[in-house]
């Protein structure tokens, strides 16, 4: 029975050896394997093995079973198992040796009904450098465990846990470098390692994803640097790692790939061996392009914002230069300047417009129409005007009559302007204006003088010109008009007896008996030296000659300042319907030529010569 019962066993226990041997599978389903050859080699009914972490002081349960219970109950079983076992594992711990027990010491009260009946049980440490790697446990053997069994045990543990060992060590390893290739994916990093001595890079996946190269991860050599960095920055990366290798330290570079898709950063560092020799680089690569452009975006809209803040510092220095330029003119200008929207409303006006229309603030005139300051009689100029303007019809300076607060009428010439916002549409009206007034004054005063005699302030010979020919063209002529002229008789002798300054006085008050005695609608004017002319409208040859003879005896009858009594002689003739002004001018000078030959001091008229 001992016989066959070894023999099994070393069959199985060979088995088992070519299993350990050749053993592939998962750390658990080993344990589970080497479990089930336990019991079978054992002939026991159930058992566990714990993988002991004794540092962390607890057993944990990697591998539980009992030939009964089904999968359900399993669970159940182990926990149950390894509780009623708590104290013999501590045996185990203390004593670090096999340890069996055929007749176990329980009390079968604690026995719950689904529980199982412990007869014997076995226990078996795997201890390497005095550490407690492992526990198997087995119970209710048949007939109880000997000493062969614990053997058995023992060696199969040994021999098992060798494999644990390596299994748990690669099994971590696995995940930690599954871990890492996982994270390399995921950081799209990729790794190579350059060995020195045979020159030659090995590339992992991520490498050569990240240059685009096509070729599996694998080794290649190491002038592949060539083919995948930008030639125009290849230089400096290999500079970089000469540097690093020279002074055995790690390096850092940035660089295009080849095609420019991409940028890369890389990290390396050197390995040495025992003699400090370089050996081996490692070195990571990640793409940066991303971080790259949108640092460079960053940059790049920095950049613009900083332009932007110069572009509009210089653009506020430049408003800020040309406001105060504004304001300077604005307040030297002897000219106002007023502002209205599109409605006529005045929105600005300087100090100076408020003191040329007569008011006291600005605020009297902010908010009112610009027509209200306007003379009614240049209302409709202004509205035409404004409307030209606004049409883009008419530029340029107009003049305007206005209305001061107290009444006072005053001239201004305004230069209007339409004023645009950015897209060209109108916003308003900005005038600027001068006050003309004084001007205008002078102007009339000036045109005055132009066209008087300035000893006499009677009409010059000019204007009565411009009268005489208002009455041409002839066809045109349907009025009456009629001519007188008159010549101062003997005028040289008061210039020779009483001096040219009395003979001055003698023109001037004949020119002030002549003007009380003609009629408002006569015009009256000086001929040349001591002539005069009266131009007589609606009034015919005989209503002339009247008037001549009234101002004769008015002459005639005055006494004159140390001259005494002076006379006049006088020609009068009527324009005719179909001659010009020449003609009527000819025989009124005929008329008086006969005056001064029949004796002077008389009228003498064109009938003079229509004689029978
Ligand atoms: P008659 O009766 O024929 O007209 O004689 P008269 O002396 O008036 O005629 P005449 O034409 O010979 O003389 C005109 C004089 O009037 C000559 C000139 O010295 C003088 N006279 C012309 N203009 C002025 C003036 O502005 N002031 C003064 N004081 N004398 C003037
Ligand atoms: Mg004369
Ligand atoms: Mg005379």
């Amino acid at each position: 029975m001992d016989v066959m019962k070894d023999q099994i066993n070393e069959m199985q226990l060979r088995q088992l050896v070519d299993m350990i041997r050749y053993s592939a599978g998962s750390l658990q389903s080993f344990l589970d394997y080497t479990l089930k050859q336990a019991i079978l080699l054992t002939g026991s009914q159930m058992g566990y093995i714990c993988c002991c972490n004794e540092e962390q002081n607890r057993f944990a349960l990697s591998s539980g079973l009992e030939k009964s219970a089904n999968d359900q109950q399993m669970d159940t079983y182990q926990q149950a198992f390894l509780k009623a076992h708590a104290r013999v594992l501590d045996e185990v711990k203390l004593s670090r040796k096999p340890f069996v027990s055929n007749q176990f010491e329980r009390r079968k009260t604690e026995t719950k009904p689904d529980h199982v009946v412990i007869d014997n049980y076995m226990t078996v440490p795997v201890i390497r450098d005095d550490e407690i790697m492992g526990v198997i446990g087995l119970a209710n053997g048949q007939g109880g465990f000997e000493e062969s069994d614990i053997l058995h045990v023992s060696l199969l543990m040994e021999a098992v846990f060798n494999v644990v060992i390596v299994k748990q060590a690669k099994e971590e390893l696995e995940l930690l470098s599954n871990r890492f290739k996982l994270a390399n994916r995921v950081a799209m990093i990729g790794v190579f390692d350059w060995d020195m001595k045979s020159d030659s890079l090995f590339l992992d996946e991520q490498m050569v994803e990240l240059y685009g190269l096509e070729m599996k991860a694998g080794r290649v050599a190491h002038s592949i640097w060539e083919k995948i960095i930008h030639p125009d920055d290849l230089n400096q990366v290999q500079d970089l790692i000469r540097q690093a290798i020279e002074s055995k330290s790690e390096c850092t570079a940035e660089f295009r790939t080849i095609n420019n898709s991409r940028r890369i950063r890389l990290l390396a560092t050197v390995d040495t061996d025992e003699s400090g020799q370089p050996i081996r680089m490692i070195g990571a690569n990640w793409d940066i392009t991303k971080e790259h452009e949108d640092y460079n975006k960053l940059l790049e809209t920095n950049r613009r914002l900083e332009d932007e803040v110069i572009e509009r510092t210089y653009i506020e220095d430049a408003l800020r230069v040309s406001e105060e330029k504004f304001k300077a003119i604005v307040d030297t200008s002897p000219d106002g300047i007023a502002i209205t929207d599109m409605d006529g409303i005045v929105n600005f006006v300087t100090d100076r417009t408020v003191e040329m229309w007569g008011y006291d603030s600005k605020e009297e005139l902010l908010g009112r129409n610009a027509m209200e300051f306007i003379h009614e009689s240049y209302l409709s100029k202004a509205i035409y005007f404004i409307g030209e303007m606004i049409n883009g019809n008419l530029t340029g300076a107009a003049e305007y009559l206005m209305v001061k607060k107290d009444g006072t009428l005053f001239y201004i010439e305004a230069n209007a302007n339409i004023l645009k916002d950015k897209d060209g549409n109108p916003t308003g009206i900005l005038y600027i204006e001068r006050d003309v007034t004084e001007r205008r004054r002078l102007e009339d005063e000036m045109k005055e003088m132009a066209q008087k005699d300035q000893l006499t302030g009677l009409f010059n010979r000019r204007k009565i010109d411009e009268v005489l020919l208002e009455n041409e063209p002839v066809q045109t002529r349907n009025r009456l008009l009629s001519v007188i002229m008159l010549d101062i008789d003997y005028f040289k002798k008061v210039n020779d007896e009483h001096g040219h300054l009395v003979g001055d006085e003698v023109l001037v008050s004949v020119g002030q008996l002549l003007t009380d005695g003609i009629r408002q609608t006569d015009i009256l004017g000086r001929w040349g030296g001591e002539e005069f002319i009266i131009i007589c409208p609606d009034t015919d040859l005989s209503g002339a000659r009247q008037l001549a003879e009234k101002l004769r005896i008015k002459i005639s009858n005055h006494i004159f300042n140390e001259v005494g009594q002076k006379t006049c002689s006088f020609g009068v003739a009527q324009l005719k319907a179909d001659e010009t002004v020449d003609d009527v001018l000819s025989r009124s000078d005929s008329a008086l030529y006969l005056a001064k030959e029949m004796g002077r001091n008389r009228v003498v008229t064109e009938e003079a010569f229509y004689t029978p």
